[in-house]
């Protein structure tokens, strides 16, 4: 589960990592008053209003700004508050924003240098280790210093048995080309981060910058955040960071059904018991020459309730030209799939497109019988070859 960037200083805040200080603001009236109070809480008279989506590249697409008085702050809030932004992450059509953060101006001038870094936190599953990725060329795309300098981007391997030790730390500040006061902070500032991210059982902190201001301080400028929501249950007070409008509306529907849906580009609408028969199913839908418009696995206990919301969330995707129906019947019984099939079917009356459904396991015949039997436009098929011929041909009847 992602969340905003206000939010995910929040937490970083209350583990000890020190930020880029902020308030957050659904209008440009309230961004004025934010700034007011961030003036007289951290003496700063310049602020950077920053659009809240679940998407990096904010700044290019001119959803980061500076402010230098507060008719500015006004104004860029302003016209930032209800646009349609458009990043390198959120797809042509851009992300609506509702909140804007109004934070201080920390790129001030000063004694020494600023200086931005990169850092993230996270999984590294072929090692079973968590990670500390960094490097000095921060700031700017991570996947374009990957590119084209990957012998700048260091990591730090972390026995999650152990945790970070403070040499690691230490190691990280050295490269980084950090001496003095800047290098202490930064040891500190590396293992509050690794502690945040440990202890929320996250997947991945990327702070991207992580910034040296001119007064040696280290902070994070920037907060990607990724909570894991398996462990969602031992954060109660996390469940309410979730912004769905930052979701697939039909991604939301499904999940309140507890439905496991990921929407996806293609024309062929899938319904699976199990993610992994779901992968396969999705392999064999572009073997036969379609795409799969969806991941959909209605789990174990496939059942009229459940086949029903299943159709209703694909019918919605306009782009679905057939819809492959796969369930391999080990707890549940085929001809129960088969009849909530045909009483889904029939309680949404008009559906466009054919359907095919395979049946295989615990009375396949049988299910295989009520399907044919059901005078609906449905489909049966036992093989799964069988069904990838009939995508196949339902999909060339409609001149795909
Ligand atoms: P992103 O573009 O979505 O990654 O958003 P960031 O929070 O990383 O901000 C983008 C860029 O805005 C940063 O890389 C900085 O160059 C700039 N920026 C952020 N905060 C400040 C600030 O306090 N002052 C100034 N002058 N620039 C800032
Ligand atoms: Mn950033």
């Amino acid at each position: 589960m992602n969340i905003h960037e206000y939010q995910g200083k929040d937490i970083l805040k209350r583990y000890g990592v020190r930020v880029q200080e902020g308030i957050v603001a659904d209008t440009a009236e309230e961004a004025v008053e934010a700034a007011k109070k961030l003036n007289a809480e951290t003496g700063t008279s310049w602020y950077v209003i920053k659009a809240q989506i679940h998407a990096g590249g904010r700044g290019k697409g001119g959803g980061v700004k500076l402010a230098k008085n507060l008719e500015q702050v006004q104004e860029i809030a302003g016209q930032i508050i209800g646009m349609q932004l458009v990043t390198k992450q959120t797809g042509a059509e851009g992300r609506k924003v509702h909140k804007v953060l109004v934070a201080q101006d920390v790129y001030y001038p000063g004694e020494s240098e600023t200086k931005e870094f990169y850092m993230s936190v996270l999984l590294d599953r072929t090692t079973g280790q968590n990670v500390i990725i960094y490097t000095t060329e921060g700031g700017m795309d991570i996947e374009e210093v990957a590119e084209s300098h990957p012998d700048k981007i260091l990591k730090e391997h972390v026995d999650p048995r152990v945790g970070l030790r403070p040499f690691q730390a230490a190691k990280i500040a050295f490269n980084l080309g950090l001496t003095g006061a800047a290098q202490k902070e930064m040891v500190k500032f590396v293992m509050a981060l690794y502690k945040a991210y440990d202890e929320t059982d996250s997947s991945m902190f990327e702070i991207n910058p992580v910034l040296k201001t001119s007064d040696n301080k280290i902070l994070a400028v920037d907060a990607k955040v990724t909570l894991d929501e398996n462990a969602l249950y031992r954060h109660k007070d996390f469940v309410e960071l979730r912004d769905t409008n930052e979701e697939d509306p039909l991604e939301v529907e499904a999940s309140a059904s507890n439905l496991n849906y990921v929407k996806l580009d293609g024309n062929v609408g899938c319904m699976v018991n199990g993610a992994g028969l779901a992968m396969a199913t999705m392999d064999i839908i572009k073997l036969s020459g379609g795409e799969p418009a969806n991941f959909l696995d209605v789990g174990g206990g496939a059942n009229a309730q459940t086949v029903e919301a299943g159709f209703r969330i694909i019918l919605k995707d306009p782009n679905v030209k057939a819809i492959l129906i796969n369930i391999f019947g080990g707890i549940v019984r085929c001809d129960r799939v088969a009849n909530g099939v045909v009483e889904a079917y029939k309680n949404i009356g008009d559906i466009r497109v054919p359907i095919i459904v395979r049946l295989q396991g615990t009375n396949a015949e049988e299910g295989a019988r009520i399907i044919d039997e059901s005078g609906l436009k449905v489909y049966s098929a036992v093989l799964l070859k069988d069904a990838a011929e009939k995508v196949k041909e339902v999909l060339a009847a409609q001149g795909i």
